[in-house]
């Protein structure tokens, strides 16, 4: 029991606000997720989740079956288009050395396992928040329907283009990353990558394959163009095939042409990646933000999820901790922002080193890649992937 806090309300059931309500609810706090979605549908394609997310989730007694649902993947590898291994590192090593498996998972099967741990009706769904009111005694949040909900705490849990930390800070502005993603999860031989993740490097663009486990494989995608296209599925999907036709085929059964081929245009997913420079606060008052909404980085590091599950549950430890709503947040903050920072900011970079278009650049990029030791690569992604909440 938390002395100051009886009643939350998260706004977004994404892995954030789910993780979120799950941690708030096992210390006995009262908690609804409002979702704006009228549904919980097929969402999203897959997500890579590393040792410090899988660890996460085991505090929230959710790692096993995380585990289970999921593929694990042994190693990781940056290709040429041309299929040259540039450089490659085995996960197995991460998982001896920090005690958790690199899991490739279907984002709707990682959503069934974050609902299935919340207490009945503790979601609703079809509820699109509009803005708040807080005061001393509390903080109102109210919704497109004409309903008010009302609690002491209110987390903004509601992605990238949150409408909370609008109201919260209106000037923070998103930072267009000068680069578009695709992804597509399809039905394929997976064991036939044995458990290789694979990203190819061109020349700004790059295509990611991950085997996903149950025969799916999961598949993404990036290219230097403006932010705000407008174009039909099947344009989509035929502006993939003419980027990418041409291609390393490991085989031919997970070659790229023949993934994105067998994806149906409608599944394939489409987003402008932003994310915006680390901000010095998350909270006002009763309201907080968490997830995208607070430190929403660009997705070169696949650590955006892992990130909000883990900000989960450091919030909810520093209010179990805490001795008022005013300084536990505070505490949240102090604790949460210099990692996230550091990853939005190394990924930021790391994204505009993937997409460098200039055929010297990439040549110089592609041989300073080679030439750095495995081992040196292992030691960058041991800091993010070894953190544990
Ligand atoms: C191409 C791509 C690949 C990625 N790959 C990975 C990966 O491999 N590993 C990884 O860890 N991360 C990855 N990420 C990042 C990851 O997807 C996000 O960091 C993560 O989903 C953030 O979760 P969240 O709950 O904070 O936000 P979201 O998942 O965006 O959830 C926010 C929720 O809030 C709801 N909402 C919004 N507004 C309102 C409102 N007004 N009222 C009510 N509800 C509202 C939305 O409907 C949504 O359900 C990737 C991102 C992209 C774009």
């Amino acid at each position: 029991m938390i002395h100051f806090l009886k009643r939350a309300i998260v706004v977004g059931g994404g892995i954030g606000g789910l993780s979120a309500a799950i941690a708030l609810d096992q210390m006995g706090v009262e908690v609804t997720v409002y979702e704006q979605a009228g549904e919980v549908g097929e969402v999203g394609a897959g997500l890579i989740l590393w040792p410090n997310a899988i660890k996460a989730l085991r505090k929230l007694g959710l790692g096993k079956e995380v585990v289970k649902s999921g593929a694990k993947i042994f190693r990781g590898e940056i290709c040429t288009p041309a299929g040259k291994i540039l450089s490659g590192w085995d996960s197995g090593d991460l998982e001896f050395r920090f005690g958790a498996p690199v899991i490739a998972i279907h984002r709707a099967d990682m959503h069934k396992i974050l609902l299935s741990a919340l207490p009945p009706g503790a979601i609703r769904m079809g509820m699109v928040c509009t803005g708040f009111q807080q005061d001393d005694e509390g903080v109102t949040a109210h919704f497109a329907n004409g309903q008010s909900e009302r609690a002491d705490l209110l987390i903004g849990a509601d992605g990238i283009h949150s409408p909370l930390r609008r109201q919260l800070f209106p000037e923070v502005a998103l930072r267009y990353s000068g680069y578009i993603a695709w992804r597509g999860v399809v039905a394929a031989a997976d064991e036939n990558l044995r458990g290789i993740s694979r990203e190819y490097w061109g020349r700004g663009k790059r295509f990611g394959i991950v085997p996903l486990g149950n025969r799916r494989i999961y598949w993404y995608a990036t290219a230097n163009l403006p932010s705000g296209q407008t174009s039909s599925a099947a344009q989509r999907k035929e502006t993939l095939l003419r980027h990418f036709s041409r291609w390393h085929s490991p085989l031919k059964s997970v070659a790229v042409k023949t993934v994105i081929a067998a994806t149906p245009a409608e599944a394939i997913l489409y987003n402008d990646i932003y994310d915006f420079p680390p901000l010095s606060q998350w909270r006002r008052g009763r309201v907080v933000l968490l997830g995208d909404a607070a430190h929403a980085t660009t997705p070169n590091m696949g650590q955006g999820a892992c990130m909000a599950v883990e900000s989960s549950l450091t919030l909810a430890r520093c209010l179990a901790d805490g001795k008022d709503l005013r300084s536990s947040l505070r505490q949240y903050e102090s604790e949460r922002m210099p990692r996230t920072a550091w990853i939005t900011r190394r990924s930021h970079r790391l994204g505009r080193l993937g997409q460098l278009e200039n055929p010297i650049a990439c040549l110089l990029r592609n041989l300073l890649v080679w030439l750095t030791p495995d081992q040196v690569m292992k030691k960058s992604i041991e800091k993010a992937v070894g953190y544990e909440v």
